[in-house]
């Protein structure tokens, strides 16, 4: 019922999706005392998207920065709805890295472990969530609580939809993406360079947004791609 009533309120509030999941076991020592993960999903406007050809735009980047606004507040939201109900909850920044974890290309947590084990989608070989319905074009983000119902939730991992699709390969610039199909366990390093990716937008596109976006692997997917009038 609580969940049901958070997700109800996390939709109405602005989420294109919210997926729930059992991540204790799979959450670092420091994060064990929580139980569940809701994970929420917001779209990006495909018309802004399909502006990106070989860099990123000024409307991208601010899109990206207010869509990371928006699902900083649904997470917020949802931690005083959780802590209201009694229970423990914290959320993960939408875009967040920590310093000196991982060279700083992490965050506190993965927000793709959310989503990928709650079924919404699979990770592409653009080391990206790919989405159900929106394909790589969604901003996730976390929340964690000690909240756990009493119907244990089942986790539903997607195996990856790539096919023999390349796209996202054979277009990243900086050639950071290594063609690897993602499995759970899998070292990020076997996926993508972070540096190379990381490098390249720092160098090349640090006239928007000081080289913090490209997109150029999320606009050639052909997931979520979908035609409008
Ligand atoms: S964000 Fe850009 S540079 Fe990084 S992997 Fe994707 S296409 Fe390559
Ligand atoms: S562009 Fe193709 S290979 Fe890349 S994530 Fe999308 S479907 Fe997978």
């Amino acid at each position: 019922m609580i969940l049901k009533e958070l997700k109800e309120m996390l939709i109405k509030e602005g989420a294109s999706d919210v997926g729930i999941s059992n991540i204790h076991e799979y959450l670092p020592a420091e994060l064990k005392m929580f139980k569940t993960c809701i994970t929420v999903a917001v779209r990006l406007s495909d018309a802004i998207v399909n502006e990106i050809v070989d860099s990123p735009t000024f409307t991208y980047y601010h899109h990206y920065k207010a869509v990371n606004n928006l699902i900083d507040l649904l997470t917020l939201k949802g931690v005083l709805f959780l802590e209201s109900k009694g229970y423990f909850a914290m959320s993960v920044a939408a875009s967040q890295s920590v310093h000196g974890k991982d060279n700083g290309f992490s965050g506190v947590l993965s927000h793709k472990i959310g989503a990928v084990l709650s079924g919404m989608g699979f990770i592409g070989k653009n080391n990206l969530f790919v989405h159900n319905r929106f394909g790589p074009r969604v901003r996730l983000g976390t929340i964690l609580t000690t909240y756990e119902p009493e119907e244990k939730i089942e986790n539903h991992i997607m195996e990856p939809q790539c096919g023999q699709c390349n796209l996202c390969i054979i277009s990243c610039p900086a050639q950071a993406l290594r063609g690897s199909t993602w499995y759970f366990g899998i070292d990020r390093n076997e996926m993508i360079d972070p540096h190379a990716c990381s490098t390249y937008m720092k160098e090349k596109f640090k006239y928007i947004g000081r080289g913090q976006v490209c997109g150029i692997c999320m606009r050639v997917c052909p997931y979520g791609n979908e035609v409008k009038r």
